[in-house]
């Protein structure tokens, strides 16, 4: 049997999908499936949700403070959403791959496409992996951001737009995922991890 090669770098697995489509539930999901999986947490303006706690959901951070990161250089991509800064940090997630870590990224569209071009250009050396999640119709996706009733109609509405408009990019991941049912969209997700990571260990 030929001796396999050892992986030297992890995995990057970016998620992204439409607002309300329910990343969250299923990548929480998905890290009781797999506790070795790592998840990056990013940095954002935005104020936090009831519930949300700084440093695990996010680092909620003032627009000075972000600009100071952005400054120095701190995140492997940053993006504006919806009227807030997000940001992914890059010392941790070139850390974890170097440790030959999975780490999984939860971006919108603008953050998945930097990330892809950054391996394109060489300046990011990991695997990657795109993953799309999206919800079985656009009638329930504005079901489930109304029933969240932690934003005013105006911004349901406005999400609900660039949730359509983001719909549109899809073809540019690697894979679809459906979210009809939180464990099975999870199940295929870590499928997916599993057979591209044989993939990396060819290299
Ligand atoms: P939310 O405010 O609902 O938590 O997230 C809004 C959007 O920002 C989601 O699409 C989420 O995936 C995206 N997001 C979260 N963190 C980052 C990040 O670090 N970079 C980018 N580009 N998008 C992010």
């Amino acid at each position: 049997m030929p001796k396999r090669a050892k992986r030297k770098r992890g995995l990057l697995v970016v998620i992204s999908g439409p607002s309300g489509v329910g990343k969250s539930t299923v990548v929480r999901r998905l890290f009781k499936v797999d506790p070795d999986l790592l998840m990056s947490i990013s940095s954002t303006t935005r104020p936090p949700r009831p519930g949300e706690v700084h440093g695990q959901h996010y680092f909620f951070v003032t627009e000075e403070e972000f600009d100071h990161k952005v400054k120095k250089h701190e995140f492997l991509e940053w993006a504006k959403v919806h009227g807030c800064y997000y940001g992914t940090p890059k010392s941790f997630i070139d850390d974890m791959l170097t440790k030959g870590q999975t780490v999984i990224l939860e971006v919108d569209v603008q953050g998945a496409a930097s990330v892809k071009r950054l391996t394109e250009e060489g300046k990011l050396k990991a695997a990657t992996v795109f993953v799309f999640l999206i919800p079985p119709s656009v009638d329930i996706l504005a079901f489930r951001l109304k029933k969240r009733k932690t934003e005013d109609e105006e911004l349901v509405n406005y999400r609900l737009r660039a949730a359509i408009a983001e719909l549109q990019v899809m073809e540019k991941y690697d894979y679809i995922v459906v979210n009809d049912k939180v464990e099975s969209a999870a199940d295929k997700i870590k499928a997916i991890i599993n057979v591209e990571k044989e993939r990396t260990l060819l290299n």
